[in-house]
Parts: structure tokens; C-alpha cells; sequence
């Protein structure tokens, strides 16, 4: 009968060969490979006009692009954008269902200034 390859007890817990766990050592791994992934994401926030950082990922991605097509002078309507009510200054830009990019209008070039859930905008309305 073939003696079966000796597998040991690590501290961890697992069993296996050699002097290191490999599950663990991989696990390891694919943890800083995620937090450098994450570092490099979070490098990206310091670029933006507007602060992103609260926000989903899919939203931060679209806010960018609607704030980069802004700053190219793009009319805000091409993003569905629409006045407020009460406050004609104020543009409001579908992100997603549940985010608005609220910009300002300055005359000669609209200037976004948040990212804001439908929740918060929604409180933000006078009156309901
Ligand atoms: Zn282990």
C-alpha cells in the first residue's frame, strides 16, 4: 500500500504540504491584491470636482461622465437634466434611479456641485 503524502496541521487550522499554508497564503494574496485595487480607486477621488467618495461605484463612474461632458460644455439637457422648480439656478441630472447630480447655473457654464441620493433630494424639495 503507497504511504499517502504526508499532509500537516497548520496553525491555521487547514491541513496540507510544505511550510506554508497554501489556502491561507492565497487567501493572503488575494487580499492585497484588493486593497491595492481599492488604494488605486481611492487615488481616483482626488481628480473629481465634486466629492464621490459616499458613493457607489457604478454611480461615481456615470457622475464622471456627465461631469466631464459638462466641463466640455455640453448641454446639460443631452444628460435629462432639468431645472428645479424653485430654484431656477439650480439643474438637477439623473444619474441613476436613485442619485442626482446637482449642478448650479452660472450663466455661461453649469457647475456641478453634488452627488446626492433621491432620498436626500427629495428632502431638499420645499414642500414635499
Ligand atoms: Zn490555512
Amino acid at each position: 500500500m503507497a504511504k499517502a503524502k504526508r499532509r500537516k496541521l497548520f496553525p491555521c487550522g487547514h491541513r496540507g504540504q510544505g511550510q506554508v499554508c497554501h489556502r491561507c497564503a492565497q487567501e493572503a494574496e488575494a487580499r492585497n491584491e484588493k486593497q491595492s485595487e481599492k488604494a488605486q480607486w481611492a487615488a481616483t477621488f482626488r481628480e473629481d470636482v465634486v466629492d464621490l467618495t459616499h458613493l457607489p461605484k457604478n454611480v461615481v463612474i456615470k457622475a464622471r461622465h456627465i461631469i466631464n461632458g459638462l466641463q466640455e460644455q455640453q448641454d446639460y439637457r443631452r444628460y435629462k437634466g432639468k431645472r428645479l422648480r424653485h430654484n431656477r439656478f439650480v439643474i438637477s441630472i439623473p444619474v441613476t434611479r436613485h442619485y442626482r447630480l446637482l449642478c448650479r447655473d452660472h450663466g455661461s457654464l453649469v457647475v456641478p456641485e453634488a452627488v446626492i441620493s433621491h432620498e436626500d433630494y427629495n428632502v431638499c424639495k420645499p414642500g414635499g
